[in-house]
């Protein structure tokens, strides 16, 4: 029996009735990782004495015969961008290299608390700023369906850790589609919440009005399971939501039967790849099978997304990253005697290409001159793209489109040429900028083999609605455990 395969509720199971213990599980798993992933180079640094002391304190609560909680035993990764105390934290670069936080993010936290046992840390560009980790500072990752090919980004190694066996679920971080994308590049579920439905404390911070943390797995029933834990409102984040949080679990099996999902046309011209559209017009196809009202909607302000993100997203980098100037943690330039040179140096070596090209980007969307003329220029862009998706969810209960305009691509494809990396983005940040959660799930493959991924959105908050249109579709389409 290969333990590592189960669903969440089927190990916890498992483990209650004692088939297996958490150690079992946690050492199966560890020893996937030595064995294999040398292939895709997913995780940056796993921690097995972590893991295995939370495995044993599982099994622990199973021999006294206490209660389990709802993620016990279950092996997840963990975006190198959310901090785990003690274990290296390098965000994917240089910079952060030797820093080794003194906490554990909320979202860690909580899901220790709910049994999980902490594998280690996966792979990403450099702060999160990319779409194929190939700008990890470290190496990159393959995608575990064809290794020539990148797993998308910047989560890339929470996506390829869950699609070859390396960890039951992970978390990974989405600003612009860094959850959604890599999942359909991977053939897994990616989800990203409401904007402020998880604490972003300990996430090192991008772009702090747009970033999120999510959830990785197998199955639609899975990635519930862990937005129930991760969810909810946090003293530690002023910006996470004091919204109730529903029983996700409850609510997954409702019948979908005369829901409204609205296709959006200008998700579907000019740069979809033809394979991408016939899968995910198939996918459209269920959901009429399944009883829901397909309709069209119009997102009219969808051309602008691509300028607006990535003028909010590199003001609010070049602002953040400025905290990174050796003097108070992490990386700092050797031998340096006078304060500037010392900045300058240390900014320098630590940081990569793709990040240095945003904060020059977005210190010069933030400067004198140019402010109004781009950066609030594009928070107003942002309030229009808001409210095309208020007025679509007048119409509909949720938007279907495609989570990327093709299915993954070769590394180094895409390094020389920024601009057709951030067009790409094009379908996943319109909903980021929105603040409304979003999920991909696999949808069918391309005739190569690589997977695609069919993207979903709903009103702000109505997780449970989303969760229970990407179950209902994921059965019908035969992709789950
Ligand atoms: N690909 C997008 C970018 O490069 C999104 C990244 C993300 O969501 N962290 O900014």
């Amino acid at each position: 029996m290969d333990w590592t395969t189960l669903s969440i509720a089927g190990l916890r199971e498992q483990l209650r009735g004692g088939a297996v213990s958490a150690r079992q599980v946690a050492e199966e798993q560890l020893a996937r990782i030595e064995e294999r992933d040398n292939r895709i180079r997913a995780y940056l640094a796993v921690s097995p004495k972590r893991a295995l002391a939370q495995a044993d304190t599982i099994d622990r609560r199973v021999q006294a015969k206490q209660p389990l909680p709802p993620l016990a035993g279950v092996p997840m990764a963990v975006k190198d961008v959310i901090v785990t105390r003690g274990v290296a934290g390098t965000a994917g670069s240089r910079i952060l290299e030797n820093y080794r936080p003194p906490y554990d993010a909320t979202a860690v936290a909580r899901l220790e608390q709910a049994g999980a046992v902490i594998l280690g840390k996966t792979n990403c560009d450099e702060f999160a700023m990319g779409s194929s980790t190939e700008n990890s500072a470290y190496f990159p990752t393959r995608n575990p369906h064809d290794p020539e090919r990148v797993p998308g980004g910047s989560s890339g190694g929470s996506a390829a850790a869950v699609a070859d066996g390396l960890a039951v679920a992970s978390l990974g971080s989405d600003t612009g589609g860094s959850i959604r994308q890599p999942a359909s590049f991977c053939g897994v579920v990616g989800l990203m919440g409401s904007y402020g439905r998880v604490s972003r404390y300990g996430l090192i911070a991008f772009a702090s009005s747009l970033d999120h943390i999510g959830p990785f797995a197998r199955t639609v029933r899975d990635a519930a399971a862990v937005l129930q834990v991760i969810a909810g409102r946090d003293p530690l984040d002023s910006t996470s939501a004091d919204v109730p949080v529903p029983d996700y679990l409850a609510e997954l099996d409702r019948p979908v039967e005369g829901l409204r999902v609205g296709v959006p046309q200008e998700y579907f011209g000019a740069g979809l790849d033809s394979e991408v559209r016939a899968q995910v017009e198939k996918g459209i196809e269920r959901f009429r099978e399944l009883g829901c009202e397909v309709r069209e909607v119009s997102l009219p302000h969808t051309d602008y997304a691509i300028a607006c993100y990535y003028l909010i997203a590199t003001a609010e980098a070049s602002s953040n990253l400025a905290r990174y100037d050796g003097v108070r943690y992490a990386f700092r330039a050797p031998e340096t005697t006078a304060l500037e040179e010392m900045y300058r140096r240390t900014r320098r070596a630590g940081f990569g290409a793709e990040v240095k090209r945003r904060i020059m980007l977005g210190t010069y969307a933030l400067s004198a001159g140019y402010y109004e003329a781009y950066y609030l220029k594009a928070q107003k862009v942002r309030t229009l793209i808001y409210q095309d998706f208020v007025r679509a969810f007048q119409d509909v209960d949720a938007i279907v489109s495609p989570t990327s305009p093709t299915p993954a691509f070769k590394l180094g494809e895409k390094t020389e040429d920024p601009l057709q990396m951030y067009l790409a983005d094009i379908y996943t940040v319109t909903g980021s900028l929105a603040g409304v959660p979003g999920i991909s799930v696999p949808c069918g493959k391309t005739r190569a083999g690589l997977p695609v991924g069919l993207q979903l959105f709903a009103r702000h908050f109505d997780e449970a609605r989303l969760l229970q249109l990407a179950h209902a579709f994921e059965e019908a389409a035969g992709f789950t455990l």
